[in-house]
């Protein structure tokens, strides 16, 4: 396999970030030849390569390839902060207590890209003591699901997330209707009756729509209507007057409220009007005197927006953070796409195993603190990035690997009979490093049947001797294997195969790609609760009672 040309700039990039910068040609270039032996054989074309992509990159802003080596292999960064001090940077204007909050929408659980928000605030609530509240946001009764009223709460629990007050934006309604009374009141708020697409129309020409400049006693009037359930659907909205000049058309009189018919799952048919997250955001930012704000930089526009209600109330804006969008590679997010899913079939529940919902994290075996440790790790810069499982698993790896017990595992079991041995007998830990976690003993007796994955078998060749692990050597004959000697001199240069004594139990492993590895588990692993690590296989979360394993990493 030859690199191609991302691959060279990733590991020129590499270089650059160590030196302030500057690839150095020659660490590149061999860099590149250990890591593509293909390489070599065409060593001349694929150094002009490489010394093109260095030049390039040596000749253009340092700083600028610092940002771009991070913002392509986050690890650097990552790494770096956990040689580091491995710490947010500190909050600004903090004058005490700070109060901040998570504000999911209920459509269903969360996920890993949740977590971060949900990580990065309870971590300043707690660096500086204060309050994080949990708000609900279920205005839009169309995206409800009624079941994460309590999965959100559950999923922040889980990643160890303290939620000092939980408030639930459909309780407060009359506020929202208060609010926008007094902004009609001051004319910065009006009632607009035209179709939705004239009114879309309109904005992008920077022109008033027939209804912006109504008075407020009719405003009011038509909004007394608007909440009393007077109009239909899409008849109707409630406008927040901006600036019809704004450069960012999305930002001009942006639309505060709504007429819904859909039954609320918590409110049923009570309201007809219901506020749009912008509006119900402000105005509970402001009530629950809020210090700090951190979301995601896909709510810039929406803090411009906000800052209008703001401005228009005479309130004290808390501070904004807004964090770069992370891009998770390799798993099913999108809540619309699951819920369908679960609907027609296709997924078993919001833990299915193809997820990256926090409940199928949890299944698997991950772990709060990794979550915890890998985005304070990759903090709160503004720079977009890309998830590295490989990062995030290494680090999950580090917490488990103490206490996971190694079991024996044969996917695709082969079966054999050790010809001419006699007794035999197998000991070894259920973990090199951790005695404490005891130590399997299985009697074989003479001649012993056991399995071996298939996959070694096929690539074993006839005479070959190799062994047997924790048992004995054995050599390949044309019928099957028989027994060589139990000698460990060799054992670096010969082959090494799991396996697993005759009475196993017949386990699948379900993976996150949706596939699933039937094979045999050796007897005790009945004892074995919870995350271990399967001998030259991976890490599984298990079931013992449905003989089901989940992989981890
Ligand atoms: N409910 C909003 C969302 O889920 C978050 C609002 C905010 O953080 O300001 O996108």
């Amino acid at each position: 396999m030859l690199p191609d040309e991302s691959e060279i700039r990733k590991i020129a990039l590499r270089n650059a970030y160590m030196h302030e910068g500057k690839a150095d040609l020659g660490a590149v270039i061999n860099k590149i030849m250990g890591q593509y032996p293909d390489a070599r054989s065409r060593g001349k074309e694929i150094s002009a390569q490489v010394t093109a992509i260095v030049r390039e990159i040596n000749s253009s802003d340092s700083r600028k390839i610092m940002e771009e080596a991070v913002s392509l292999l986050p690890e650097l960064a990552i790494k770096e902060k956990h040689v580091q001090e491995h710490r947010l940077p500190d909050l600004a204007d903090v004058t005490g207590e700070v109060r901040m909050r998570l504000a999911p929408s209920p459509s269903g659980p969360l996920h890993v890209g949740h977590s971060r928000m949900a990580i990065l605030n309870d971590e300043y609530v707690r660096r500086y003591g204060g309050k994080l509240y949990l708000r609900i946001e279920d205005t839009n009764p169309s995206n409800i699901d009624l079941d994460a009223y309590h999965l959100i709460p559950e999923d922040l629990e889980w990643l160890g997330v303290k939620v000092h007050e939980i408030v639930v934006q459909s309780k407060r309604m009359n506020i929202y209707y208060n609010e926008a009374k007094k902004l009609i009141e001051r004319g910065s708020m009006y009632i607009c009756e035209c179709q939705q697409s004239d009114f879309k129309n309109l904005k992008l020409q920077s022109k008033a729509c027939p209804h912006r400049e109504r008075s407020p006693e009719t405003n009011m009037a038509a909004f007394e209507k608007m909440i009393s359930g007077g109009y239909s659907k899409g008849t109707v909205s409630a406008v927040v007057k901006t600036d019809l000049n704004h450069p960012n058309p999305s930002i001009r009189d942006w639309i505060a409220f709504r007429v819904k018919e859909e039954t609320h799952p918590l409110t049923g048919k009570t309201y007809f009007a219901y506020p749009m997250m912008n509006f119900s955001v402000a105005v509970d930012d402001h009530y629950l005197d809020l210090t700090h704000v951190i979301r995601g930089k896909d709510h810039l526009n929406n803090t411009e927006k906000q800052s209008y209600i703001f401005h228009y109330m005479g309130w004290k804006k808390p501070h904004y953070y807004h964090y770069g969008l992370v891009h998770i590679p390799g798993t099913i997010l999108k809540t619309s796409i699951i819920k369908k899913g679960i609907r027609d079939g296709t997924y078993s529940g919001w833990s299915d195993i193809r997820l990256g919902t926090l409940l199928t994290m949890k299944r698997r075996g991950y772990r709060p603190e990794t979550f915890r440790k890998y985005w304070v790790g990759s903090g709160m810069r503004e720079i977009d990035s890309e998830f590295s499982w490989e990062i995030f698993n290494s680090i999950n790896r580090e917490i488990i690997d103490p206490d996971a017990r190694r079991l024996w595992f044969v996917p695709n079991p082969t079966r054999l009979k050790i010809q001419g041995s006699s007794e035999l007998k197998s000991s070894a830990p259920f973990h090199p490093g951790n005695p404490s976690l005891g130590e399997r003993t299985y009697s074989l007796g003479s001649e012993p049947e056991i399995f071996i994955p298939e996959k070694d078998w096929l690539s074993i060749r006839e005479n070959e001797r190799f062994r047997l692990k924790d048992l004995c050597n054995v050599i390949r004959t044309p019928t099957g294997i028989r027994y060589a000697d139990n000698s460990h001199e060799d054992l670096k240069k010969i082959r090494i195969v799991q396996w697993t004594p005759s009475d196993s139990s017949d386990f699948i492993v379900e993976k996150p790609d949706g596939s699933i590895d039937r094979g045999k588990i050796e007897p005790l692993f009945s004892k074995v609760k919870g995350v271990s690590q399967f001998e030259r296989y991976g890490y599984v979360n298990i079931d013992p009672e449905k003989r089901v394993g989940y992989y981890l990493h």
